[in-house]
């Protein structure tokens, strides 16, 4: 019966429009039992240094599987999550979790150096209380600043540029990194990037998508390397799935890449078993010239 109703919302939501008010307003009260039960899963997807494949970074991403509702992807309950208010708490719950999962590799000394990734909600980065809670979480678990980069997305930084500047401010201030995710899609305006602290830009996987068909693609792909590059920043190519991407993105020296080319995303206990340790190399595509 369960499953009957899993298949039912599952057509729901996948159609073309979206849930409607009825469907999210069912995700929200399963999702509120769902953050009271802590019932969030995370998994892991590795970002890699694309010359050495040695893990740089480890994305967090939460995974929802609901007993009534089955799987539901987080480009649906994150905006349920933003819309009825619930966001911050899901976002402090994955982050204390991935938080957590971290000290407890430091302590085997598993993933020594490696960054958490986390993507932050706009919503998150308007709370005041945000960075000073973050702050105290990481003294509690003994994790350095240093340790984590905050995910946020282009149009957030645009559209309230004083605000992100407050409050990127404040947690650049502490050591934590601050990445531009999704970068390129949507606005031409690059002025914020100079006006904030950007450690890494994480430029959209429809850029990689396009990559082998199209040479304007290409171009532009490049002038984004150039422009990261003479600006000192980092770069993460996203949803490189080919081998024939990989190639073109180390041809032009990009310096860090994700996909499923390298690995899917994870949960942590899949994360332990083959992890080499520090200074290992785990993916190379080309040999060593
Ligand atoms: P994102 O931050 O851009 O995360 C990368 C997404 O690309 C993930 O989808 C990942 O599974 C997918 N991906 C990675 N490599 C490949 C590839 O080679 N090919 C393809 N086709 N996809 C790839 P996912 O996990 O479904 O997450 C979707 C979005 O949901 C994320 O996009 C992020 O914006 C949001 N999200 C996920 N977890 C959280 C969270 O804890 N908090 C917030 N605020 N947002 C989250
Ligand atoms: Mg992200
Ligand atoms: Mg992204
Ligand atoms: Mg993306």
């Amino acid at each position: 019966e369960a499953r009957a109703t899993a298949e039912r919302s599952f057509s729901l939501y996948g159609r073309t429009d979206g849930p409607g008010l009825v469907e999210r307003w069912e995700m929200r009260n399963r999702l509120v039992q769902a953050l009271a039960d802590d019932a969030l899963d995370i998994h892991y997807q590795t970002i890699i240094d694309l010359d050495s494949g040695q893990i740089r970074q480890l994305e967090v991403l939460a995974r929802w599987h609901d007993p009534v509702l089955g799987d539901v992807p987080p480009s649906l309950f994150i905006g349920v999550a933003e819309s009825f208010g619930l966001i911050d708490d899901l976002g402090r719950q994955v982050i204390e979790k991935a938080c957590r999962q971290l000290a407890a590799w430091e302590r085997k000394g598993r993933f020594r150096g490696v960054q958490l990734a986390l993507n932050l909600s706009p919503l998150q980065l308007r709370d005041p209380e945000f960075e000073p809670w973050l702050v105290r979480l990481l003294r509690r678990l003994e994790l350095s600043p240093h340790r984590l980069n905050l995910e946020v997305t282009e149009n957030v930084l645009v559209e309230n540029l004083a605000a992100a500047r407050v409050q990127l401010g404040r947690l650049a201030r502490r050591g934590i990194g601050i990445s531009v995710d999704d970068f390129g899609v949507g606005y031409s305006s690059l002025s914020y990037i100079r006006e904030l602290p950007i450690d890494v830009i994480k430029i959209d996987r429809s850029f990689v998508a396009r990559l082998d068909q199209s040479a304007p693609e290409r171009e532009i792909l490049r002038s984004i390397l150039d422009m990261a590059a003479k600006l000192q920043l980092d770069v993460v190519a996203e949803g490189i799935e080919r081998e024939s991407q990989a190639a073109f993105l180390r041809e032009n020296h990009c310096p860090m890449g994700q996909g499923f080319l390298f690995s899917r995303p994870a949960p942590a206990t899949a994360m332990e078993g083959d992890e080499p340790g520090p200074g290992a190399v785990v993916y190379t595509g080309h040999a060593p010239n």
